[in-house]
């Protein structure tokens, strides 16, 4: 066992069965032994690899993105350019280089990097080091700041912990994780019927299914909404999700680049879910901002300007480094179940003033 799985195994022995959002806040974020607190888990060497890290166009993009945004809102100064869960400071660095065409937005910005990993922290440090702008760090998303905000988070959303229910025969119970003999878990459900935490549509549906909600990450979009619509400002969200509500089981574990089982190794294994993206529209709204989208991802960058990024990057390039960004268009635009064109999605949330956000030309919603 692992010493975190050591440690699950002391709580559900003296507190009985933890619901699964426990056992995954405790798998990525136990100060001791969380998936995230101890590693990078970035890159080759590490377990996964994310759209930064597949190619610079995808930072630059979002950094021109942000740009424009920022001259919409009528160039606010200051004002407080936010990153969520930068992972290595690929995004973020990229987009800082990109954002040189308009020194005035570095000049009025001051970037804060949210992040609770100390080495991750570390890795941001170093591909920031030469950025233009006041750069500071903090563990949680300000929600009282009185600046205009542009926020961006990628693959961040999906790393909050979920809910599970299960539809047991005489209604819908929390999926749990118990002990299974002395060395393993197993998924087990509570002894509460909580119908009410299921949309009555999706609650007449034989035993066994499975609907998922992730209230931090609600939270998390109502306060940035609740800022962005009394200071101004937009936020993206870039993750891989469903664009409704919708009944399914969708947490997973991957570690070295392969799926993983989803109650072994914890803290060695890197547990997320899809995204809800209809829900989070909706605390966005309810919290009085306005939504774009979702929409696909591929669509979303070629809406703003991927192709002729590539165009540009490609005038220079030697036949090798053509081929690799002709490789990563493809990973980051293409349809394909290898690819993350339409897997993942873009939504915006903005302020209702705001008009002309770019990337969003036929949202869904
Ligand atoms: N955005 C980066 C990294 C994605 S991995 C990229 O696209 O490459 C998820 C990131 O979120 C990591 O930096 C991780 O340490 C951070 N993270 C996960 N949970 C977090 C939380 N609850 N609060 C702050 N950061 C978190």
């Amino acid at each position: 066992m692992t010493p975190l799985e050591i440690r699950i195994a002391d709580l559900i022995r003296s507190g009985g069965p933890m619901s699964v959002t426990e056992y995954m806040r405790t798998s990525l974020a136990d100060p001791d032994h969380g998936y995230y607190v101890t590693r990078d888990p970035l890159g080759a060497a590490g377990d996964f690899t994310t759209a930064p890290e597949i190619s610079q166009m995808f930072g630059e993009l979002i950094g021109l993105w942000c740009v424009d945004v920022w001259q919409k809102m009528d160039r606010p100064s200051p004002f407080d350019w936010v990153e969520l869960g930068p992972g290595r400071g690929t995004l973020m660095a990229d987009a800082v280089r990109a954002a040189q065409v308009l020194p005035d937005f570095l000049e009025d910005g001051r970037l804060t990097l949210v992040e609770t990993s100390p080495m991750l922290k570390e890795r941001q440090r170093q591909a920031l080091a030469e950025a233009p702008l006041p750069v500071a760090w903090t563990d949680t998303f300000d929600a009282d700041g009185e600046a205009p905000l542009l926020l961006i988070a990628n693959e961040f959303l999906d790393a909050l912990p979920i809910r599970q229910f299960e539809r047991t025969a005489d209604g819908w119970r929390e999926r749990q994780v118990a002990l299974d003999g002395e060395a393993g878990f197993r998924f087990a459900t509570g002894d509460t019927v909580m119908e009410d935490q299921v949309p009555a549509a999706l609650r007449d549906t034989p035993t066994g299914a499975i609907f998922e909600t992730c209230p931090d990450a609600r939270d998390l979009v109502a306060a940035v909404a609740d800022r962005i619509a009394r200071s101004g400002g937009a936020a993206l969200f870039i993750d891989y999700g469903h664009p409704v509500p919708a009944l399914g089981e969708t947490l997973q574990a991957v570690r070295g680049h392969a799926y993983h089982r989803v109650l072994t190794d914890a803290g060695e294994a890197d547990l997320t879910a899809h995204v809800d993206f209809g829900a989070l529209a909706d605390s966005a709204r309810d919290a009085g901002a306005s939504v774009l989208g979702p929409v696909d991802q591929g669509r979303f960058l070629q809406a703003i300007g991927i192709e002729r990024r590539t165009e540009a990057l490609v005038r220079t390039a030697s036949p090798d480094q053509i081929a690799d960004i002709a490789s990563a268009l493809n990973r980051l635009t293409a349809p394909g179940p290898n690819a993350m064109g339409r897997l993942f999605k873009a939504m915006a949330v903005h302020h209702p003033d705001m008009v002309g956000v770019d990337g969003f030309g036929a949202a869904m919603f």
